[in-house]
């Protein structure tokens, strides 16, 4: 609409009015380009059925998008200076919340309660800020919430280490972790100039697709991630050296003919084994008692 949030002139005229001042370590950088919210929102895919879970309302640009497509909103902001702004800008739409806090520290499942109750899927939608991009989209994964999908933008390199498949630099432990929940793809790329103030990287928003259940069989997810850690703690050794540090001095010889017998060989590094082999692997250290 005439109103819209986010365009250059609207997001500097309720800064001057709220006399707002960025923080650089809140990774306080707005949306000033209304193509790219389109894009989100078209990524988000939602509609008066579903809710969206915002993190990092700002001053509320994405925010009134999310509102005008889904059926109840609830926006998670750490700045309490953005608080008046946001119930302000947010006064026409009573299905929106905002809630004041740090999201890490929020109980998602009682927010998930109190707000989406109503809902039949909930999707995150959000610009995050940069500085914990990986705790957020950890959390919101390892905790198995009721979610859909996650559309969010975030640091170019960190969409292309998500989306990354064996064998290449940007390959490892986020991939992994990413790629065993979800199917990720990358939606746009997004140049500095779209925000304000600019960063200075480059952006891209990222479509998280949660699965039904993971591609592989693992019988133990912290025995999985744990040895996938273990593979990546020095990306030049070989799986071989970087297992030895996690079944320890005493067994280390019984290692290369347990990758053999997995199908895997000792010298290859890490960065090059699918989702399967890390499961098949897991699967025979756990069975080997290792
Ligand atoms: N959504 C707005 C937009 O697109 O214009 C602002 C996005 S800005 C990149 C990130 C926002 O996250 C800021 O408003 C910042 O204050 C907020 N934020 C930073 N850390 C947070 C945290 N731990 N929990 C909740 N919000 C946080």
């Amino acid at each position: 609409g005439a109103m819209d949030i986010a365009t250059p002139t609207r997001t500097k005229d309720i800064i001057r009015k709220h006399g707002f001042t960025f923080k650089k370590s809140l990774g306080q950088n707005f949306l000033i380009d209304k193509n790219i919210l389109d894009k989100i929102v078209d990524a988000a895919a939602l509609n008066k059925d579903k809710g969206a879970l915002e993190i990092g309302p700002g001053i509320g640009a994405l925010t009134e998008r999310l509102a005008q497509e889904a059926g109840k909103v609830a926006a998670v902001e750490i700045d309490n200076r953005l608080i008046p702004i946001l119930e302000e800008v947010l006064s026409p739409y009573p299905h929106v919340s905002v809630v004041h806090g740090d999201v890490l520290k929020t109980d998602l499942a009682k927010l998930w309660a109190e707000r989406f109750a109503s809902c039949s899927q909930v999707s995150v939608v959000a610009n995050l800020p940069y500085y914990v991009t990986t705790p957020i989209v950890m959390t919101l994964l390892e905790q198995k919430l009721p979610l859909d999908r996650i559309v969010v933008m975030v640091q170019k390199e960190v969409a292309e280490r998500m989306a990354a498949k064996p064998g290449g630099k940007d390959y490892g432990t986020l991939s992994i972790a990413v790629q065993y929940y979800c199917v990720p793809d990358i939606v746009c790329v997004v140049p500095s100039g779209a925000f304000i103030p600019a960063p200075n990287v480059d952006s891209a928003v990222i479509r998280l697709t949660k699965r039904e259940a993971p591609p592989v069989d693992v019988s133990d997810e912290t025995r999985f991630f744990r040895v996938v850690h273990a593979a990546f703690t020095q990306r030049r050794k070989t799986l071989h050296n970087n297992l030895a540090a996690l079944v320890g001095k005493d067994r280390k010889g019984e290692l290369a003919g347990l990758l053999e017998a997995s199908g895997i060989k000792p010298e290859r590094r890490g960065e090059t084994l699918s989702l399967q082999e890390f499961a098949t692997l897991s699967e025979a250290l756990a069975s080997a008692g290792l």
